[in-house]
Parts: structure tokens; C-alpha cells; sequence
């Protein structure tokens, strides 16, 4: 029976979450003893600044080979964090959770659970959300764009605390374009996906690591990563609109044939205003051909997607992990090693 549960995998990218980070570890070493299963607490530390640099370090110096920490030599995005974290894992299942408490650790036993039913990747909802309007009203309407050209419905492509079994997370690595958005590239390779609903917090401290320009890079990454249809789309609206202004100037002509020439020049106006709606039209067609470009442009100089300075941690386990909760029977090294 023992035999047959996986082997877990937990990462968890931090960019200046100090005030987090005490916490988050004490309830993700609870939670994951609680699984009795083998487990491993990938930290990835995303070029922080505040100390949490050196918490990780001591963390993984306290714990070898339960907490591991991969330092990044700089802020390289929670996703690309999420890709080096991917790349130390070793178990069945890989969960990925943000470092600001907002996902509730406890609820990875859930998706766990769920993964384990036979299920390639299991998002999370999170009900109720706890997040301003703004990023609601947005988070929707991305979810319905992702939906449509996805096809698989899934509610919450927002959501990081989800779980993924190892073969999605090896497509994953296998893929190097530098602009990535995890949940939606999972789920091209994912046959199986389920849902789970999580609790959702607000931020326990800090501010959001991101800023509205960071998201609006994210959502263009998320466009831009998922699929060329906007480029498609491009070319049918662009025939809609000529064949509209070629249809308006026969009307116009029609009209000045009949009504005579002050009843088109009255119409100036009207023009300058379909005018704007082209140009308008057009930029947003170029500004979305220089996106592609510009990813193209980053994927042939093929740059390394983040940069590993330091890995502090990997070791073999050295001793119980106890945190209070009751201590658990510790797998061995042995056993550990099979991962
Ligand atoms: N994060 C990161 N690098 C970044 C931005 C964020 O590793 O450049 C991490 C951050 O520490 C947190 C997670 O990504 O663990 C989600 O960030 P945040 O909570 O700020 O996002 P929000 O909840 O506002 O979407
Ligand atoms: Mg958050």
C-alpha cells in the first residue's frame, strides 16, 4: 500500500517574502508530515532582497534534503522561479504554491489526494477570493480567453497552488521558450485535469509582488505563450475592416451621386472618426506582430531562462523533521534516494 503513494514535491518561489517565510515553512513541514509520505520543500529564491535570501539558507541548513534552496542570482519572475524550482524536483507529484500564505498550505493535501486519483494536473479555485476588484474583474476575463482557446475549462488559471505529476512537469522542461505561464503549458500536455476548491487569504504581509506593469507583461506572456490565434484573428479583422471601408466609400459616393457634394463634405467628420478607429485598429495589429516578434527574438538567442547561483540543501536527509506537529517516522535515505 506505502509503496504505491508518491513521492512529493513542493515549490515555492520567493521574492522578498521575509515576513512570510517563517511561517509558510512551519505549516508546509506540518501539512507534509501530516501526508506521511516522502516529501522534499523546494524553495526558489528569486533574487530577493530582504533577508529571505539567508532564511532559506538557514531553513535548508536545518532541514538538508527536506528543505532545499535554490538561489537564483537575480529577479528572473515567479514563473522562470517555478521552472528552476521544477528542475530540482525529484518526486511523483509536484505542488506549486505561492510564498505569501494567500493559498492556504493545507489544502495541498487535497490536490495531493486528487493527483493521486490518476489526475496529470489538478488547479485549484479559490473560493472566496480574497483580492481587490481590479485583479478579480481581470483574473475573469483572462480565464474565459484561456478557456476558448485552450479548450480544456479549468476556472482559475491564476491560481499557483496546483499539482502536477511528474511527466507533465518533465514536458514542461522540456520546453525552452524564455516566456512561460505555467498553468496554461501544463495543461497542453495534460490529458486528465481536475479541480479542487482551496480557501484563498489575503496577503498575510507584504505588498503583491506585482506591479500593474508586471501584470500586464504576464498577461501578454499568457497570449503570447498559449497560442498564434491573435495573429489569425489579425487577418480576419483586418479583411472585415477593408471590405467595411471599401463598402462605406461606395456609400459615400452613392450619396454624393445623389444628395451632391455638400452632403458628403458635411460628412467629414464622421470620416475622421472611422479614421481614428483604423489607426487605431492598425496599431494594435502591429503592437501585437512586435510581441510575437519580440518573443521570437528572445527565443532564438536561446538565453538561459534563469541563472542558478547557489543550491544549498540537496543533500541526504540528515535527521527527523519535527516541527512541533508530532514527530513522524522519517523515510530513510534509502527510500529517498528511489525518488
Ligand atoms: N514572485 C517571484 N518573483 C516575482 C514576483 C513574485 O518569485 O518576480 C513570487 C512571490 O514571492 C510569491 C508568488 O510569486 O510567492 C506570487 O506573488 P504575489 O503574491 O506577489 O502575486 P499575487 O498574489 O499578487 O498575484
Ligand atoms: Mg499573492
Amino acid at each position: 500500500m506505502k509503496n504505491k503513494q508518491s513521492t512529493i514535491s513542493i515549490v515555492i518561489p520567493v521574492f522578498n517574502e521575509a515576513a512570510n517565510l517563517s511561517e509558510l515553512l512551519v505549516r508546509c513541514l506540518k501539512t507534509c508530515n501530516r501526508m506521511d509520505r516522502v516529501f522534499e520543500i523546494i524553495l526558489v529564491d528569486d533574487g530577493s532582497t530582504d533577508g529571505s535570501r539567508d532564511m532559506i539558507e538557514a531553513a535548508s541548513n536545518q532541514y538538508p534534503g527536506v528543505i532545499i534552496g535554490i538561489l537564483l542570482n537575480r529577479n528572473y519572475g515567479q514563473h522562470a522561479a517555478i521552472m528552476a524550482g521544477f528542475a530540482q524536483t525529484k518526486g511523483g507529484i509536484i505542488v506549486t504554491l505561492d510564498a505569501d500564505l494567500q493559498n492556504p498550505p493545507e489544502e495541498i493535501i487535497k490536490l495531493v489526494q486528487k493527483a493521486e486519483e490518476g489526475f496529470d494536473v489538478v488547479g485549484s479555485v479559490r473560493v472566496p477570493r480574497r483580492d481587490t476588484l481590479f485583479r478579480r474583474v481581470a483574473s475573469r476575463m483572462v480565464n474565459k480567453v484561456v478557456q476558448m482557446s485552450t479548450g480544456i475549462t479549468m476556472h482559475d488559471y491564476g491560481c499557483m497552488l496546483r499539482a502536477y505529476r511528474r511527466h507533465i512537469v518533465s514536458a514542461m522542461m522540456q520546453c525552452s521558450e524564455r516566456s512561460t505561464f505555467i498553468p496554461v503549458l501544463a495543461n497542453s500536455f495534460a490529458r486528465h485535469t481536475a479541480e479542487v476548491e482551496v480557501q484563498h487569504a489575503e496577503r498575510s504581509a507584504g505588498d503583491s509582488k506585482y506591479s500593474l506593469w508586471k501584470l500586464i507583461n504576464l498577461q501578454f506572456d499568457l497570449l503570447t505563450s498559449m497560442t498564434t490565434f491573435p495573429l489569425r484573428l489579425l487577418n480576419v479583422l483586418g479583411g472585415i475592416i477593408s471590405a467595411f471601408g471599401v463598402g462605406f466609400g461606395l456609400f459615400l459616393l452613392l450619396m454624393r451621386l445623389i444628395y451632391g457634394a455638400e452632403w458628403a463634405a458635411s460628412g467629414v467628420f464622421t470620416l475622421f472618426a472611422i479614421l481614428f478607429i483604423f489607426i487605431g485598429a492598425q496599431f494594435l495589429a502591429m503592437g501585437l506582430l512586435g510581441e510575437y516578434i519580440g518573443r521570437i527574438y528572445s527565443d532564438v538567442r536561446a538565453r538561459p531562462r534563469y541563472f542558478v547561483e547557489r543550491i544549498v540543501g540537496a543533500g541526504p536527509r540528515a535527521h527527523p523533521v519535527d516541527v512541533g506537529a508530532g514527530p513522524r517516522a522519517c523515510p530513510s535515505d534509502d527510500r529517498r534516494r528511489k525518488m
